[in-house]
């Protein structure tokens, strides 16, 4: 839905959309930044560039290539070294905020804290469930 609200990066009035975060202006700014490195990595011999070589080549923001990244426009499969950190060990990354192996740790750490959760509730649950199976029995042998 579009939405009124200020650019976050000049701070100008502008209609948000799903397909525009930014103004017009900085919009613009944005598409001629994505041409020059689009320009840049699409080049045989810069395809295995990194991220700072792309960042000297174009004098375009990383934080502005990483958001291009996200939004998918520009396809990390066919530059492999293009990418950003790995929230918590830095190693190079195309989606997500982690990568395999930092997800897969956090995922187990969530499944364990998971278990632990659901075990908690199944002995709630089971403590509520005795008291109404009682209730229940007691109903039913009054009509018996
Ligand atoms: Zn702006
Ligand atoms: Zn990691």
């Amino acid at each position: 839905m579009d939405e009124i609200t200020s650019c976050p990066n000049c701070g100008d009035i502008f209609v948000k959309n799903k397909f525009r975060d930014v103004c017009q202006k900085c919009w613009k700014a944005e598409e001629e930044a994505y041409e020059k490195v689009y320009k840049f990595i699409r080049k045989r011999e810069n395809r295995a560039a990194t991220m700072q070589q792309v960042v000297d080549a174009t004098e375009v923001e990383e934080e502005l290539i990483l958001k291009f990244i996200k939004k998918g426009r520009l396809q990390t499969a066919q530059f492999p070294n293009l990418g950003y950190p790995c929230d918590k060990c830095g190693k190079v990354i195309q989606t997500g905020k982690l990568c395999a192996g930092c997800a897969e740790e956090l995922r187990k750490e969530l499944e364990a804290h998971t278990a632990q959760v659901e075990w908690k509730k199944e002995i709630e649950e089971r403590s509520k469930n005795n008291t109404y199976f009682a209730v229940d029995e007691k109903y039913r042998g009054r009509n018996d």
